[in-house]
């Protein structure tokens, strides 16, 4: 067979992937590009309805997809996903961290169950999807062992956000938690990776935008001009995902056209100003 008539060529055609938080924005842009490239996406959320809708446009797409509802932050509604989506789809190849909330909160009068939110749906929640579903991507057979996982994290992991209670502190903790877990788990052929997205226009983001003039102010700060869809994070995930990342682990990428670039541009600077064509 010549190799370069293959339609698969991200490797993900028939493997089960598990997409937490799929039933909206990013997530929901995740599953169905991983069903693209004919993964089998089980796809988790809280939010039942959104969950339901995002499984309905895979079908309607050709792919195939099942909805379960759960909470990433309960160690027993992550068992019980787990469970279904096994017994459903099969055992997971493919994780995608992604379920997360975001909480205004100033720092000095955040209450602890506030801070504690935050971190047990941002961090502990990938925690305990990574531990659940790697567990299912150890116990396959010999020759179908291993997998992948994807950690949505954020620019914010390396950038504060201020006034944004415990979201930039869990952030940080998921790029080390995938870098541990890249180390862990490597010799039982699973790589992991985070994805640093910056500005996407989601339900979660969509308030901000609402405001007046927000979209283009915002557009200014990044070079590429534009915010951000779920379809760019998308992207960036199916690469993480597949075969042709193989000796990818342990890395972080970051999705947001440019933005962390710009700190120098912020500041007056005689004789080097201008504008790009
Ligand atoms: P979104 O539109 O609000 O989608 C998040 C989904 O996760 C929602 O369906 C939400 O359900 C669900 N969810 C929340 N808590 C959950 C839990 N405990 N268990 C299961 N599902 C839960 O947000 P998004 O913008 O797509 O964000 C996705 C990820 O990208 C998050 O980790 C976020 O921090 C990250 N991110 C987003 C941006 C951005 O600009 N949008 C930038 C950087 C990083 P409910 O609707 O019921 O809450």
């Amino acid at each position: 067979m010549n190799n370069n008539t293959t339609k698969d060529t991200s490797g993900l055609a028939g493997r089960v992937c598990v997409v937490t938080g799929a039933g909206s924005g990013i997530g929901r842009g995740i599953a169905l590009a991983l069903a693209k490239e004919g993964g089998r996406i089980a796809v988790l959320d809280l939010n039942a309805e959104g969950a339901k809708a995002t499984v309905a446009e895979i079908k309607v797409r050709g792919g195939e997809a099942a909805a379960f509802t759960c909470d990433t932050s309960d160690s027993a509604s992550v068992a019980n996903a787990a469970a279904q989506s096994a017994a459903a789809l099969g055992l997971c190849d493919v994780l995608v961290n992604n379920a997360g909330i975001l909480r205004p909160g100033a720092l000095d009068v955040l209450t602890l169950d506030e801070w504690n939110k935050v971190l047990s749906v941002n961090l502990t929640g990938y925690f305990l999807c990574a531990q659940t579903f790697g567990r299912q991507m150890r116990s396959k057979s010999a020759d179908q062992a291993g997998g992948a996982l994807v950690h949505i994290a954020s620019i914010a992991a390396e950038h504060v956000t201020a006034m944004a209670g415990a979201y930039s502190v869990a952030k940080a903790g998921v790029e080390m938690l995938s870098r541990q877990l890249a180390v862990e788990w490597g010799p039982h052929g699973i790589r992991s990776n985070a994805v640093h997205p910056g500005m996407i226009l989601t339900p979660m983001s969509q308030a901000f935008y609402d405001q007046p003039g927000v979209t283009e102010r915002r557009s200014q700060a990044v070079p590429a001009g534009r915010i951000g869809v779920p379809e760019d994070i998308a992207q960036a995930v199916v690469f993480l995902a597949s075969d042709r990342s193989a000796y990818i682990s342990g890395q972080s990428l970051t999705v947001d056209g440019g933005f962390t670039r710009m700190m120098l541009g912020l500041i007056p600077r005689a004789g080097y100003e201008g504008k790009a064509p």
